[in-house]
């Protein structure tokens, strides 16, 4: 198994259609053990119910992603429970439902705070404090995987401050690598396609951009949570040992399109 004896922390799981979720069974299923964390009391039941289905009953910690103090607790209990972390997947992100929707132009200041804060400086903040915790250079190192979207490249009608957060998300992703690298730790991203979950439920016209996604994407279907697992346990096994600052696109080659007239 491709992770065997390796562990990892899996942030962002709400319920059995996150990609989280699809990236922990992944991952679980080449042999990793993991700690995952719920946000909010809310969460924390399908999220222990989810943890049951892993063979190796996983570390489960509370983590709201603004709160300093419960980031500090999570790499403490991580470093507790496993003494080292060989992997963390960071995916996360929120917008006010009323910013995905109408023109970017009227985003509110809070609106724009809100995101950059829980989708993209997350990030930074999270992996400032596992980065400790991972082997060193010639021990094997670590790895980083954050989740992105197109909307962070390309204007993306309804994705507004999100797009703008995943922009930040991704150059952040270059600069970790490029602060992290001589520690032996890689850092990268998924530009995943759309896939129906409870955050991307936010964005007005969901629906429409599935069905468009799976009529013009040159795999003609759309992306699966399992697709985007698949490549998560690549991206943070030994296979992808000299990949790092990348974004890798899980997304049937949605984003190669100039157009999708007259797709066929
Ligand atoms: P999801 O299941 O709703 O996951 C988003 C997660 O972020 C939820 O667990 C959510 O918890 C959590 N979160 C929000 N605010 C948080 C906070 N303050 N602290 C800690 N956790 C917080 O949706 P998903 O689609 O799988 O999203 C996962 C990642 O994939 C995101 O970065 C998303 O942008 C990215 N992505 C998704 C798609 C897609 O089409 N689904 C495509 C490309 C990229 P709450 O439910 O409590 O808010």
């Amino acid at each position: 198994m491709l992770l065997e004896g390796k562990r990892g922390l899996i942030v962002g799981i709400a319920n059995k259609r996150s990609l989280a979720w699809g990236i922990a069974k992944s991952v679980a299923r080449e042999g990793a053990q993991l700690a995952v964390t719920y946000q909010g009391e809310r969460l924390e039941r399908n999220v222990r119910k989810l943890a049951d289905e892993l063979e190796q009953p996983p570390l489960i910690l509370p983590c709201d992603v603004t709160s300093d103090e419960e980031l500090d607790q999570v790499a403490e209990a991580v470093r507790e429970g496993f003494g080292h972390l060989d992997f963390m997947v960071h995916a996360v992100a929120f917008a006010l439902r009323e910013e995905l929707d109408g023109r970017f132009v009227d985003t509110s200041r809070e609106g724009y705070r809100i995101a950059q804060d829980i989708s993209s400086y997350s990030l930074t903040a999270l992996s400032r404090r596992i980065a400790p915790l991972m082997p060193a250079a010639d021990a094997g190192g670590g790895s980083i995987v954050s989740l992105t979207y197109l909307g962070g490249e390309r204007v993306v009608p309804s994705y507004n401050v999100m797009g703008v957060a995943k922009a930040a998300l991704e150059m952040s992703v270059r600069y970790l690598a490029a602060d992290l690298g001589p520690q032996g730790i890689r850092v990268n991203a998924i530009s995943a396609g759309p896939v129906k979950t409870l955050a991307s439920s936010g964005v007005h016209g969901i629906s429409r951009m599935l069905e468009h996604h799976r009529a013009h994407a040159p795999l003609r279907k759309n992306t699966e949570q399992d697709e985007v697992g698949d490549a998560a346990a690549f991206l943070v096994s030994p296979l992808a040992r000299g990949i790092t600052g990348e974004v890798v696109y899980v997304d049937g080659g949605y984003h190669l399109l100039g157009t999708t007239l007259e797709a066929r």
